[in-house]
């Protein structure tokens, strides 16, 4: 595997990572780097910039007077709509690269390229959508509150320079669900991506250059939380913080807005639970949530349903299909096209996985199947099979924290009540899945579940559709038109028609 590794290393031929201010890529002032590891290999892939406060502060600057002296907000809707759809062309041509990049940065398989969260297409999609926004999305025109003869109008405008912090696991998609709503309301960007994804983000950014994005629109500041990270969100000049990651990093990022007020977009983690009634088809439910929680990303996914609440006549049954489904994923080399699954992100990542299975044997759940790491030649990345727990409590520690692994937990229940009860006794509420054949439980039951999305005997995150959580799992919505108005502020303008009101 590390030889697959290293040639397409080569193939790819990384060049270290610079910092993009005002349209010029340039070395961090300190000049510290931070070495990036694969994660199946252990293998050292490339060196990028850590940007520190004075860095970011050239970035944000940069990014103020290319919004506040222009042009790009007053930009022609027509022109600003062409240039995001030029760069949707040149994703989709370079996605073969863009895949390969993002297998090197996070391990994610070639496979799972083309599959939602891993798509550089449908990034490409969701940039065609918000150029399509830009000439429509107007305000409207209020009748007068007290009579008299005059006009209340409300306009959208941009909300001004975004802070966009990226997490590591769906680089492509969560880079344009940030940046194509952002550029289309006329916004300007200074972007950190995930020091765990920062190569194929870069390739990115640098397409958007050759698109023709204009110096100061999109600055890139690379590395950690610490000291990158923070010196974005903390930093006055900027007016909004867009962010995709955990509820830890969440919950500062909300208390560092509260100096300025900057307005904050959070998507955030989720324990997302899957109902599945006995009239379901049992096999397919067992088999999707077990898909969700190993295929691609090993359940490094917000949204997977790593909570299965299954009816206790369909229980054995469920938990067989997962137990299948566990038995033939497999992983490796992320270039190998049979390769379906990827390892952890880092070693705390994996410390913290095999914590969680411990814990659940400890508490006492019952492990179906998996619970360690494999064995072969896996033993460099960071590893762990697909894992099943039954007779799972909803009080247990693997029932109610995210784990963000290969990690199925499944909780029995006997009706319907007990199982909205328990799916919302939960401190997120991102995901949630019903499997059921009656269609009147299945609206009912979606409309008491406190999630952001419900899917119903599957499970679907579209471009066009709002995205993000209840509760703890975040605030705002990514995705469609919600999404880009939330980078806008909402104007009104009253004009008297006559000297009455004066
Ligand atoms: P993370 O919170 O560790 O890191 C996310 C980003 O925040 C990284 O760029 C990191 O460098 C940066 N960061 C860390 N500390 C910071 C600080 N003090 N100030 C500013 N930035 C800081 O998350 P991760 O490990 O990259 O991603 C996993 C998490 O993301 C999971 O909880 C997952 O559920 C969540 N996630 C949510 C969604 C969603 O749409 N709701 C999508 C993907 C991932």
């Amino acid at each position: 595997m590390a030889l697959t590794v290293r040639q397409h290393l080569d193939a790819a031929a990384l060049k270290d990572g610079l910092l993009l201010v005002d349209g010029q890529w340039r070395q961090a002032r300190a000049s510290r780097t931070w070495t990036h590891h694969h994660p199946a290999t252990g293998e050292a892939i490339g060196d990028f910039a850590v940007a520190d406060a004075d860095d970011v502060d050239d970035a944000i600057r940069a990014a103020r007077r290319a919004f506040d002296e222009g042009p790009w907000p007053s930009t022609r809707a027509g022109e600003r709509s062409r240039l995001l759809r030029r760069y949707a062309d040149l994703l989709r041509e370079n996605a073969d690269d863009l895949r390969a990049r993002q297998a090197l940065d996070n391990s994610v398989p070639l496979s799972f390229g083309t599959v939602y969260a891993g798509s550089v297409d449908v990034a490409a999609d969701v940039f065609d959508h918000h150029a399509g926004w830009i000439d429509k999305a107007g305000g409207e025109t209020l009748p007068p509150y007290q009579g008299g003869d005059h006009l209340a109008m409300t306009f959208r405008e941009p909300v001004g320079v975004v802070a966009a912090v990226l997490p590591w696991n769906a680089p492509f998609l969560l880079f344009a669900q940030k940046l194509a709503p952002a550029l289309a309301a006329g916004c300007t960007v200074v972007l950190k991506p995930s020091e765990y994804a920062t190569f194929s983000v870069l390739r990115m950014v640098e397409l958007l250059l050759e698109a023709g994005i204009p110096d100061g629109v999109v600055n890139v500041v690379t590395g950690p939380g610490d000291p990158t990270g923070e010196a974005l969100i903390t930093h006055p000049q900027v007016d909004k913080v867009s962010f995709t990651g955990s509820r830890e990093v969440g919950r500062r990022i909300v208390e560092a807005s509260a100096g300025t007020m900057k307005r904050v977009s959070l998507e955030l983690g989720g324990k997302s639970p899957a109902i599945v009634f006995p009239d379901a088809d049992v096999g397919l439910a067992g088999m999707t949530a077990m898909g969700m929680v190993t295929l691609g990303l090993s359940g490094q996914a917000c949204v997977a349903h790593t909570r299965a609440l299954v009816h206790r006549d369909a229980y054995d049954e469920f938990v067989g299909a997962a137990e299948l489904i566990a038995g033939a994923v497999t992983y490796g080399d992320p270039f190998d096209p049979g390769v379906l699954s990827s390892p952890l992100i880092n070693q705390r990542q994996l410390d913290r996985v095999l914590g969680f299975i411990d814990k659940g044997q400890e508490e006492g759940a019952r492990l179906v199947t998996g619970g360690g790491r494999p064995d072969g030649d896996l033993s460099a990345g960071h590893f762990v099979q697909p894992t099943v727990f039954a007779d799972v409590d909803n009080a247990m520690t693997i029932a109610r924290q995210e784990i963000f692994g290969p990690v199925l937990t499944v909780v029995p229940f006997t009706d319907e009540d007990e199982a909205v009860r328990m799916a919302n006794d939960s401190e997120y509420g991102l995901g949630a899945g019903v499997y059921t054949s009656d269609v009147r439980r299945a609206f009912r039951v979606a409309k008491r579940i406190r999630t952001g999305t419900v899917g119903i005997n599957g499970f679907q995150v579209e471009p066009h559709l709002p995205f993000g959580g209840y509760k703890q799992s975040g605030l705002g919505r990514e995705g469609g038109r919600s999404a880009f108005e939330a980078y806008t502020e909402l104007k009104t303008v009253l004009l008297p028609l006559t000297d009455e009101l004066m």
